[in-house]
């Protein structure tokens, strides 16, 4: 299993317009400071699959050269995590003017509906066009290489679909907690012990939709993945100051960070 952080940062990215500077906000020096909407590319047994797609999807596409996928997940529909799927078209086009299976909650799947009318169908309009064929995701989605089970995880007034990632062939997990308060029992079993645990940590302080560094520490240690790495961050986390308090085995993600599980 290979996965690609895609994009690390909160929903208005950062350095965010405008920003702020002070003795709190990070260093922007560091490129690892330079984060993109939140995105992860996975190739599971040979099958590609892209989780969320935000404004910066195109140009995520283009600096780490994905050029295929076979499925898309969205993990819910607010708009650092969808406004990118017109983009999607380029898929479209490239196997050869099918339509892309869309999985999501009914809740987000009425969203990419109200978002993308043009886009719902069996096939592209013409070419350049993209299609989705929109699903609900099921408890578990077997794909060819493995298979991804989901569950629900609280995001303020909704609910954000939690993914578990198995590769048949290695037996490798992974697990993908964005945009989330808190980890509801289900979620907790389903991740015990996964070689990856991916987790939401906005900032230090706390939110009252996300958890902060410390919920996603204690969740962490809990879980007990093999190695942990914390996204969805502020202009308030530095990648250096904040990389030398955590424990070990848990770190922080930045954009472009590629992990190869199968080695
Ligand atoms: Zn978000
Ligand atoms: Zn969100």
């Amino acid at each position: 299993m290979k996965f690609l952080f895609l994009g690390t940062g909160t929903s208005q990215g950062v350095p965010m317009i405008a920003q702020p500077e002070g003795e709190e906000t990070c260093d922007l020096s560091n490129r690892k400071n330079w984060r993109t909407r939140c995105a992860v590319h996975l190739e599971l047994g040979g099958e590609h699959i892209q989780v969320d797609a935000g404004p910066e999807f195109r140009l995520q596409c283009i600096e780490n050269a994905v050029d295929s996928i076979d499925h898309f997940i969205l993990t819910h529909a607010h708009a650092d995590h969808v406004m990118g799927m017109d983009d999607l078209r380029r898929f479209c086009d490239l196997k050869g003017g099918e339509a892309l299976p869309v999985y999501s909650t009914t809740e987000g799947l009425d969203r990419v509906r109200a978002i993308f009318p043009y886009a719902i169908a069996h096939k592209p309009a013409s070419i350049g066009y993209p299609a989705f064929n929109l699903r609900r995701m099921p408890d578990r989605l077997e794909v060819s290489g493995g298979w991804i089970d989901a569950t629900r995880l609280p995001h303020g007034s909704i609910e954000v679909l939690g993914l578990v990632f198995t590769e048949k062939q290695s037996g490798k997990r992974l697990a993908y907690y964005t945009d989330c308060k808190r980890l509801t029992e289900q979620a907790y079993r389903l991740a015990e012990g996964v070689d990856v645990l991916v987790i939401d940590g906005l900032r230090h302080s706390p939110h009252q939709t996300h958890m902060n560094i410390e919920e996603a520490v204690a969740a962490a240690q809990h879980i007990k993945a093999t190695q942990t790495y914390i996204t969805h961050m502020t202009y308030f986390v530095d990648y250096k100051k904040t990389s030398s308090e955590l424990p070990d085995g848990i770190a922080l993600a930045y954009d472009g960070l590629s992990i190869n599980l199968s080695e």
